[in-house]
């Protein structure tokens, strides 16, 4: 099973970005509030994820590292959507089998925290005491030591670092609510408390984007009816910056969409008269019991079925935000 594994592995780990945000979905499936991310090397020494989850139990330890042990599915809905989108499941069964991982965990009102052992194939089927707070902690070293054809794959530590901050930057624009920070060679290079109020949330953005495009952006905040739009665009003088951010949430999710960023550029050009491409934080609530909406939850995919409804929203919402800064 440990072969089957390591084949299962392909598709999930690419590098240690692609391990990163398996392990942070992880984090907030089990409710955590805080997580702090450790990387040496890029993360292909060494990477870790630490949380204030729920936590794992004793006997279910050994179960976390095998394939398909997934404690997530419950209904048969569930299954009909694993059909469609793939398996899972089996992340941590595949990071495991192709690196050396250490999964310590303490489930909520244990006494005592455990620990288990995987190395590569060789899964140690011992789970031993540990001492660790409520949560879990996993520790990946030396990604694809025994792949090394897959190991020439990997970037340099600079590239595949750059990689993995930003499936951070991501994950902390799309749940303020949650504390994290992230370290790279012993060095904090973001420190990010859980935001709740308006100016925690700007201040966030201020951290993950820039002051300067805090400074040089319009805010956006449009309802209408089972929509609404939020965010920040930046004005010209931002975009003439170095900085090419573009991040779009539908209902918290990220995604990259056609007919979304038409209707952003079409305002944008509209208004502006700039043939630049705007930089933006925005967010895009949708009520799926109005509109038909369906984000891909492994993809960066969505798809609404009143696209046109939702292109003339953002379109007109960002139009008038803008009109208002006009120069
Ligand atoms: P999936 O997330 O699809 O269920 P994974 O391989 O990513 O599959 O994880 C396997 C199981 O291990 C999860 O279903 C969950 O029960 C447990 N698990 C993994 N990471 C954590 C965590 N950080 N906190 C609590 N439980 C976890
Ligand atoms: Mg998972």
């Amino acid at each position: 099973p440990r072969l089957a594994n390591q084949i299962a592995a392909g598709e999930v780990v690419e590098r240690p970005a692609s391990v990163i945000k398996e392990l942070l979905e992880n984090s907030l499936d089990a409710g955590a509030s805080r997580i702090d991310i450790d990387v040496e090397q890029g993360g292909i020494k060494r990477l870790q994820v630490r949380d204030n989850g729920s936590g794992i139990h004793a006997d279910d330890l050994p179960l976390a590292l095998s394939r398909h042990a997934t404690s997530k599915i419950l209904t048969l809905e569930d299954l009909e959507a694993v059909a469609s989108l793939g398996f899972r499941g089996e992340a941590l069964a595949s990071v495991s089998s192709v690196s050396r991982l250490v999964l310590t965990s303490r489930a909520e009102g244990a006494e005592h925290a455990f620990r288990v052992i995987a190395e590569g194939r060789d899964m140690a089927t011992e789970v031993s005491p540990a001492a660790h707070p409520q949560g879990t902690t996993v520790e990946v070293r030396d990604l694809f030591f025994n792949t090394p054809a897959r190991r020439k794959f990997l970037r340099t530590d600079k590239t595949e670092y750059g990689h993995l901050e930003e499936v951070v930057r991501r994950l902390a624009l799309s749940r303020f609510d949650v504390g994290f920070t992230l370290r790279h060679n012993q060095k904090v290079s973001l420190s990010l408390s859980p935001a709740r109020t308006e100016l925690e949330r700007e201040k966030r953005i201020g951290q993950l984007c820039g002051s300067a495009f805090l400074q040089q952006s319009v805010v956006v905040d449009i309802n209408n009816g089972p929509l609404r739009l939020h965010g920040w665009v930046g004005l010209p003088t931002f975009s003439r910056s170095q900085q090419d951010q573009q991040y779009f949430f539908v209902n918290g999710r990220v995604i990259r969409d056609r007919l979304v960023a038409h209707a952003i550029r079409q305002a944008y050009q509209d208004v502006l008269y700039n043939g630049r491409h705007p930089v933006f934080v925005l967010y895009l609530y949708v009520d799926p019991a109005v509109v038909d909406v369906n984000v891909h939850p492994t993809k960066h995919e969505v798809r609404f079925r009143d696209g046109r409804l939702v292109h003339d929203f953002i379109f007109s919402s960002l139009h008038r935000a803008l009109a208002e800064v006009r120069p």
